[in-house]
């Protein structure tokens, strides 16, 4: 399909639903080749329905189940990309989650299990794919989008704080890899979404399907919470990640974050006690 990256092979990660569907439904539509992939072989098949829906040739994408904390799982993809496609140029480092603790503790007391299980999926896979890929994206100045999250701000997460701590160091990590990699001619940046409606508050975190849109309701008619005044959908997300995966529209952006989060991380407990922070626009 012709487009802004024809061309181009693109892996992202994380993309059996949410932010990571609707990217790669957009970077295909757009005429890139793109290694879709996630662990559960239903939601990948949504994905597959998704980019044949967008009128995207089967040609254009292959689907690779991988666990992508495993180094097989990260190999796989990899090596499925290239025997496929024969070279990679763009990496969005997507996958992601706060994980539940399996004993339901919550704040300070959450256990380094927890703790390990949410810095392996949201730092050291990313570190990871990051060193495995590198040498294909030196050869075709590739670049990298990493989704990080507003959690990484500087505001504190009572609840659950090692997930706003993996993406804090993401953010970290993103800066120095930038600096490092764009001597290969390599370009790194972040996107940090805010509240985005997808499984991030459902599935992944166990609630029920009514139980997820009721919260991305609530918060979306809550000018305090968001002020831009509706919960982001995944295609928000997309398009800023795009632009960043584009030289043409980005070339001059090194190690940088976007936040898109229709304001969130403008508000502060402060505004709610000055009306006209947070009306109805
Ligand atoms: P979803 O839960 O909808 O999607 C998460 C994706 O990550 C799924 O495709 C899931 O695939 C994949 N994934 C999770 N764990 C693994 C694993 N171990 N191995 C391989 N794939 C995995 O969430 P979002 O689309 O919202 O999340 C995308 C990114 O956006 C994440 O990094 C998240 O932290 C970030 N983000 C999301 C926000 C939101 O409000 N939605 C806000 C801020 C940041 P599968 O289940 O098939 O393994």
């Amino acid at each position: 399909m012709p487009g802004r990256f024809s061309g181009k092979v693109a892996i992202i990660t994380g993309s059996s639903f949410g932010i990571g569907r609707e990217t790669a439904v957009l970077f295909a539509k757009e005429g890139a080749k793109v290694t879709v992939t996630g662990r559960s072989e239903e939601r990948l098949q949504g994905t597959k329905k998704a980019l044949l829906d967008a009128k995207v040739p089967e040609s254009n994408f292959i689907i690779v189940p991988a666990d992508i904390t495993t180094p097989s799982g990260q190999d796989n993809l990899i090596s499925n990309t290239l025997e496929r496609f024969g070279k990679i140029d763009i990496l969005v480092n997507n996958a992601g989650a706060s994980i539940p603790d399996s004993q339901k503790r919550t704040g300070v007391k959450q256990g380094i299990e927890t703790y390990e299980k949410v810095m392996r999926l949201n730092v050291q896979s990313v570190i990871e794919m990051t060193q495995k890929v590198r040498p294909h994206l030196a050869k075709t100045k590739g670049d990298i989008v990493n989704v990080s999250s507003i959690v990484a701000l500087k505001a504190g997460w009572a609840h659950a704080p090692y997930y706003p701590l993996a993406k804090a160091a993401l953010d970290q990590y993103t800066r120095s890899a930038a600096i490092d990699l764009i001597h290969e001619g390599i370009r790194v940046n972040t996107v940090n979404p805010g509240i985005v409606e997808t499984g991030f508050h459902g599935q992944a975190t166990g609630l029920s399907e009514d139980a997820s849109k009721k919260f991305y309701d609530d918060m979306g008619s809550n000018r305090n919470a968001i002020p831009c005044g509706f919960s982001g959908r995944p295609d928000h997300i997309a398009k800023a990640i795009a632009f960043l995966a584009d030289r043409d529209t980005s070339e001059y952006i090194v190690g940088q974050n976007i936040i898109a989060d229709g304001g969130t991380s403008l508000v502060l407990g402060i505004h709610t006690q000055f009306p006209r922070q947070t009306e109805k626009l």
